[in-house]
């Protein structure tokens, strides 16, 4: 295969090079112009990856297979596969593992690689490892002792979870050829002790998008602003085909790579797991920066940290090769593979290449010098294979440790979490569900429990509780006990050394001038995620023992309890709908209004109840979905068994308008006709990815609802005519500008006038606040109000004084937001609005990142406000700024615009899937939005 990178061969004869290598390169171009020497270092020598010999002859070295050699082109999954088969046909150090598909059908591999003998008894080794996991069925003694002393080590190597991060996927090649094929003493003395875990591409439809678009047009030019380091905004190769960021997703395990990759390590029981991505300007391993999640056990954490540190230097520094430890990539967030894999026991370890990715085959670093994907590769390889060496060599103390982490864990956890099914009961079986996916047990009461010091998530005092039988306990004496408090408490402390140097870094910061360039804050992601705050589920916790009988939840049971949960049964009778005049179903839960939606496509006419009323013996509330009989086909009552028995909602039959109570019935002048949601969402510049791939999988494949991604250069007027709800997701406001020419934004405002509902989110709502747009009245906290539209309501002295002018700009910088990572705080929910229709609680935990928030709106409804005392419910808040601000602001905030509205979500709703209790309020505007009364032709 013909090298790319031929025109610009010249380019690298750096100085470094001696004479002799430069007539040996220049020989062999004339000569054999297929093959190309490897780019070279500046200091001119250059890596071998075949310097572990000897070598097995029956196994094909990647180069001779593939036809270029490492790092000349980017390997596709398909080809790799395809040397995957050679290698399992002829290797016996190798078994080849299917764990799941990708939702592009693709295979998720695991490759076990060991030495034979190993490999004979892996079922085995499986098995006693995760004895060791568990004090309670194998306690301290020679019997764990021995097994200690004879089992091998287990050791997780992932590559390219990030997709574009190219050197990832190639060095996982070269890592499974050197340990399969590899007779060097050193490996095959690690293979006896070892068992290697390779994952070989975590994502594979990400990789293929940008491996394809790559190999495409990468030429190896090293400028920046070369086209080939600039991927278009549809490849995004770092996210998986839901364009979700998979290495934040282990939390919600929201996506088949992550729920398949968890479901493996959870059976393996690794005690080493090395990430490998490619983003950095230098590598980088572990020890990692601080916060460290308290839940891990710090000495033994960071000693571990510490020894696979410190042999990937040994083996850098023999290449004399810059990296950086202890900066930047903490340990905090559970969703991380790092932090996920040393909450379940590992020594997790993300490794950061620097070579390849956007940076394509080669770069132009700032100082002249080159940097190469075979440069990334070679440094990966090398760290994989210290971490494999440095893992066998420490086999028995990891081991050791690895015992202790659990014995640990039975011994100083006390806390145990209670969910209470109650209204929630969807959300309860849900979380309760995810529990158990990443490993913990959970009980169910069999009777009322008395707690006598119960704390809630909301800060109030701990006080005696009932909790009813039927709940579910979670109690953190277990296994995995340390990642269930990781994922349920209220609360995550930081090392209070970095949040002072935040402090620190906010005093220099205010004492610059306005146009002095500002120091980065140090957190790498948010710092809140409470699962009972984030999926709506009643919860408390204490440390008192559990006083009650409780039986172990199964997954078969848990399917038993999330069926009940349902308010349905799989009793087809149950869920029979006979004749009436008309029939009502509460919008009570995602399932009700999953089902609203599946009516609407199919045609059926829905009504909507604006206020609550009385019929067929129940009260039901606003927001009722209401079905004529006249109105509809003569099919409507089996559709609506059929439709309720799979959904699990109750269908109400009424047999007569007339209300058998004093109270209004089902027919009333105030009740609205739904119009069919004709949803399109913008896609492409300026749209985040992942706010855009969010959306789109909680709308189609959570909701069964249709959306069509629409490019802004084709959001035409005639377009625009087609739908009536459009969804702008999250994305930089002054991108959004820039990218959005006036006409465009005239014919939003018409389209918005004649009836249609836009829904901003994040950015986009700031966008939509940016007073020169004119698409809304609100504005954000902070904004210049100079430049504000109410300025101009001003009466006319105010406006005339100078001095007024002036103090009032001064008060609003002074009071502008800090930047926070991502905190929960504590919303007020207006019960009258529709947006918040379904939702019982007058309280709503939201996650709020960013600096922007919103003024209530003056002219339009505010849904969610931040009100009260003590908004922060978890994670970091700026003292003297973010409470301050967020006081009387708006969350949720709804501009009807002559017939139509612009709601302005200042959050995203549904966050990475962990934030499921928000994503009603996206499915209110869109189910309600498009047919608000205002729109009627009175
Ligand atoms: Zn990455």
């Amino acid at each position: 295969m013909s090298s790319p990178r031929m025109a610009l061969r010249w380019r690298h004869f750096g100085q470094g090079v001696a004479l002799s290598q430069l007539l040996f390169l220049l020989c062999t171009w004339q000569l054999q112009a297929q093959i190309h020497a490897p780019d070279l270092p500046a200091n001119g020598l250059p890596f071998d990856f075949y310097s572990r010999g000897p070598y097995r002859s029956d196994l094909p070295r990647p180069s001779d297979f593939f036809g270029y050699d490492t790092g000349d082109f980017l390997t596709t999954f398909a080809l790799y596969e395809s040397l995957l088969r050679e290698y399992q046909s002829h290797s016996d150090r190798l078994r080849v593992f299917t764990i799941g598909k990708t939702p592009e059908h693709r295979s998720q591999y695991l490759l076990a690689i060991s030495s034979p003998s190993n490999l004979a008894r892996l079922d085995e080794i499986k098995e006693q490892l995760g004895s060791l996991t568990d004090p309670r069925k194998l306690k301290a003694g020679p019997a764990l002792d021995q097994l200690i002393q004879k089992l091998p080590i287990v050791v997780w190597l992932s590559y390219s979870i990030h997709g574009s991060e190219s050197a990832a996927f190639e060095a996982g090649i070269q890592v499974l050829y050197q340990l399969l094929a590899s007779n060097d003493p050193a490996l095959r003395e690690a293979l006896d002790h070892a068992v290697v875990l390779i994952n070989p591409c975590q994502n594979p439809d990400g990789h293929e998008r940008f491996a394809t678009w790559y190999n495409a047009q990468g030429s190896g030019q090293p400028e920046q602003y070369a086209y080939e380091h600039h991927e278009p905004w549809s490849i995004t190769g770092r996210l998986n085909h839901n364009f979700f960021d998979l290495n934040r997703d282990l939390i919600s395990l929201s996506q088949p790579e992550s729920k398949a990759a968890t479901r493996a390590f959870l059976e393996w029981h690794p005690q080493v797991l090395a990430d490998h991505h490619g983003q950095t300007k230098e590598y980088f391993f572990p020890p990692p920066a601080v916060p460290i999640n308290p839940n891990l056990p710090e000495r033994t954490t960071i000693k571990w940290l510490e020894i696979f540190g410190k042999s990937n230097a040994g083996a850098f520094d023999r290449y004399a090769w810059p990296y950086f430890v202890r900066q930047m990539f903490d340990l905090f967030y559970p969703g991380y593979w790092d932090s996920w894999s040393s909450l379940h026991g590992a020594t997790g370890m993300t490794y950061e290449t620097d070579g390849g990715g956007p940076l394509g085959y080669r770069w132009r670093r700032a100082d002249g010098t080159l940097l190469t994907l075979r440069d990334g590769i070679a440094k990966h390889v090398t760290a994989s294979l210290a971490t494999v060496t440095a893992a066998a060599a420490n086999r028995e103390a990891r081991l050791r440790d690895y015992r202790e982490f659990f014995e640990s864990t039975f011994k100083e956890l006390k806390r145990k979490f209670y969910l209470v099914p109650g209204k929630g009961t969807q959300s309860t079986a849900e979380l309760v569900s995810l529990l158990m996916m990443q490993g913990i047990e959970v009980s169910r009461t069999n009777g009322d429990v008395q707690l006598l010091k119960a704390s809630d998530y909301f800060g109030n005092a701990p006080g005696e509780k009932t909790i009813p039988a039927g709940s579910f306990v979670i109690d953190t004496a277990q296994p995995y006990g340390r990642m269930a408090t990781a994922l349920l408490e209220t609360e995550t402390p930081e090392d209070s050394d970095f949040l002072k140097r935040q402090e620190t870094l906010r005093k220099a910061n205010e004492a610059k001038g306005t146009e002095e360039a500002k120091q980065d804050y140090e957190f790498y992601d948010v710092t809140a995620w409470s699962l009972p705050l984030a999926m709506g589920v009643e919860a408390y916790f204490t440390d008192e023992p559990v006083r009650a009988d409780v039986s172990a939840v199964s997954a078969a049971s848990q399917t038993v309890a999330f069926d009940a949960a349902k308010n349905g049964s799989k009793d087809p009778e149950a869920s029979h709908v006979g004749p009436g005049v008309a029939y009502a179903f509460e919008p009570s839960s995602l399932e009700a209004m999953r089902m609203a939606i599946q009516l609407l496509r199919r045609g059926y006419r829905l009504d909507t109840s604006k206020d609550p009323f009385h019929a067929g013996n129940k009260d039901m509330p606003r927001g009722t979905f209401i079905l004529w009989a006249e109105r509809n086909p003569t099919n409507l009552p089996e559709v609506l068994s059929e439709l309720s028995e799979k959904n699990g909602v109750p269908v109400q039959s009424i047999h007569s308008s007339f209300p058998d109570s004093n109270r209004r019935g089902i027919g009333s002048e105030t009740d609205f006709f739904l119009k069919a949601p004709k949803v399109a969402i913008l896609a492409g510049d300026p749209v985040e990815q992942t706010s855009y791939g969010l959306l789109r999988f909680l709308l189609e494949q959570k909701c069964g609802l249709e959306v069509i991604p629409v490019s802004l250069e084709n959001l035409t007027r005639d377009v625009l005519d087609q739908i009536n709800v459009l969804i702008l997701p999250d994305g930089q406001a002054s991108q959004y500008k820039k990218a959005l020419e006036e006409n465009q934004i005239g014919d939003l405002r018409d389209w918005v006038g004649n009836g249609g509902v836009l829904i901003c989110i994040g950015g986009a709502s700031e966008f939509a606040a940016d007073p020169d747009t004119k698409l809304t009245p609100s504005r954000i906290v902070g904004s210049d109000e100079k430049s504000d539209a109410s300025t101009e309501k001003l009466p006319a002295e105010a406006r005339q004084k100078p001095d007024h002018a002036a103090s009032e700009k001064k008060e609003s910088t002074n009071h502008k937001p800090i930047e926070i990572p991502g905190s929960i705080v504590k919303a007020k929910v207006n019960r009258d609005h529709f947006l918040t229709i379904g939702y019982d609680s007058d309280i709503l935990p939201l996650f709020v990142q960013g600096d922007v928030f919103f003024k209530p709106s003056e002219t339009g409804g505010n849904a969610l406000t931040f009100a009260g005392e003590k908004l922060r419910l978890s994670g970091f808040f700026w003292e003297g700024n973010t409470e301050q601000l967020l006081r009387d602001s708006s969350a949720l905030i709804d501009e009807p615009l002559e017939s139509g509205n612009v709601i302005l979500f200042s959050f995203q709703p549904g966050f990475r899937m962990i934030w499921t209790s928000t994503i009603r309020l996206l499915l209110n505007a869109i189910v309600y939005g498009p047919s608000q009364p205002q729109k009627s032709d009175d």
